[in-house]
């Protein structure tokens, strides 16, 4: 039966603009719809900001997400420039430091050769050049190369180019309901207090901490997976980082915490607190900034105090519930499908901003059976995000 859509998209952050574009790229008719304004206004601007392959990672042995992340950061240095740049990462190496430098030599030396950029030691006569940085007890200093950019206009840049292929974004649109079946689904939202319904072949949910909610509205019945909702908190104060991004290991728990140069300011993060409220609420908790004034105290001699503090912000990890702690679960991308009951369904659990490009392919390789053959094939690794 004919459809309104081959693909309803519910959902604008980084995921949700990822497969709109990967979707329209392969000739789909594709429909989004955003609660908010503009795209990637929730957690998809509250990250920290990094593409990166994640050196701690390694660590957990999450090998395949490391080298996978360092590819997409390069297609992201290719494809938007203006938005992604490379800056340079310094890890102090304490007497106190919980890993040593040569484990920290060890893990440089393998993300330098997935990424193909070098790493060096800064030598001891440049340490007092390091925008304050304590050199009391300060064994190595580390420097090498990962990216940062904006992740809401990175956000706003995939959705453009999922744009200029096709897609038709719905903003200011509350997905309600959808009623599927084998073939098709009837999706129910609300538009400027309308109530509006199309029908789509298949649904992809990518709304980030909604992504249970979002299942309980879908009928027939929809299974979900056992989650956690994890609160990152960032800070940014006053004051400048000339140098680069500083990754330090948080002297409480020994968690990285990333200082980081932002707009003139410093923006330092992040945080993992459970959250068990309503996504809707989330916001900077008062532990979460002391935590985080404390990390950074620990590091430079001109300490910050709520006083510096020009802004704040908090965004919401959806991590499967394990009995790990947040830090060392895993951060590979769930994709969720009741495959036998109803194939019309598919939702994103978790994933990175730095690899959205990477899950959007994987998803839909995955739903191309579902679908009628492709009438495009553009390379999502090779569209700019330059609006021409
Ligand atoms: C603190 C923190 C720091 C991070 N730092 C990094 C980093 O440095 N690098 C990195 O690679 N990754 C990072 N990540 C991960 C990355 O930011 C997230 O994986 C990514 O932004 C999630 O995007 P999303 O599209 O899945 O969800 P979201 O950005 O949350 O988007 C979901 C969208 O769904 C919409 N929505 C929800 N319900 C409805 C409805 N009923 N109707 C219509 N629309 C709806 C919402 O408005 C929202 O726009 C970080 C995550 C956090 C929390």
């Amino acid at each position: 039966m004919a459809t309104d859509y081959d693909l309803l998209v519910i959902g604008g952050g980084i995921h949700g603009a990822a497969c709109a574009q990967a979707a329209s790229a392969r000739g789909y008719r594709v429909l989004v719809l955003e609660q908010y304004e503009k795209p990637g206004m929730v957690t998809s601007c509250k990250s920290s900001k990094l593409i990166h392959g994640g050196l701690r990672y390694l660590e957990t042995g999450q090998i395949k997400l490391v080298r996978e992340c360092l590819q997409e950061r390069h297609y992201l240095l290719e494809n938007a420039p203006h938005l992604v740049k490379l800056i340079p990462f310094y890890i102090p190496v304490y007497k106190h430091t919980k890993r040593s430098s040569l484990a920290i030599r060890i893990g440089l030396l393998i993300y330098s050769l997935f990424s193909k950029k070098t790493f060096k030691s800064i030598p001891r006569h440049q340490w007092s050049d390091m925008d304050g940085l304590n050199t009391k007890d300060l064994k190595t200093l580390f420097q090498y190369y990962d990216a940062q950019t904006d992740d809401q206009l990175l956000t706003e840049a995939v959705m453009a180019s999922a744009q200029r292929m096709g897609t038709v974004l719905y903003a200011n649109t509350i997905f309600d309901s959808a009623d599927c079946n084998n073939n098709q689904c009837t999706v129910c939202f609300t538009q400027n207090a309308i109530s509006k319904s199309v029908t789509t072949k298949l649904i992809i949910n990518t709304t980030g901490p909604w992504v249970n909610q979002i299942l309980n509205k879908i009928k027939p019945e929809q299974s979900v997976i056992d989650i956690e909702l994890v609160l990152g908190t960032h800070i940014i104060v006053n004051g400048e980082l000339k140098k680069g991004i500083y990754y330090l290991e948080a002297p409480q728990d020994k968690r990285a915490v990333f200082a980081m140069p932002w707009k003139n300011k410093i923006l330092i993060g992040t945080t993992e607190s459970i959250f068990n409220a309503p996504p809707e609420t989330t916001a900077p908790v008062d532990a979460d900034i002391d935590y985080l004034l404390t990390v950074y105290n620990a590091y430079f001699k001109q300490h910050k105090s709520t006083a510096d503090i020009v802004d704040s912000f908090a965004g919401l990890r959806v991590l499967p519930k394990t009995p790990e702690s947040a830090f060392t679960r895993s951060r590979d991308t769930i994709i969720h499908h009741n495959s036998e009951e109803n194939p019309c369904v598919f939702t994103l659990y978790g994933g990175k901003l730095t690899a959205h490009r990477a899950t959007a392919d994987h998803l839909m390789k995955i739903i191309q059976p579902f679908l009628p053959a492709p009438t495009k094939n553009m390379d999502t690794r090779k569209i700019s995000l330059l609006e021409k």
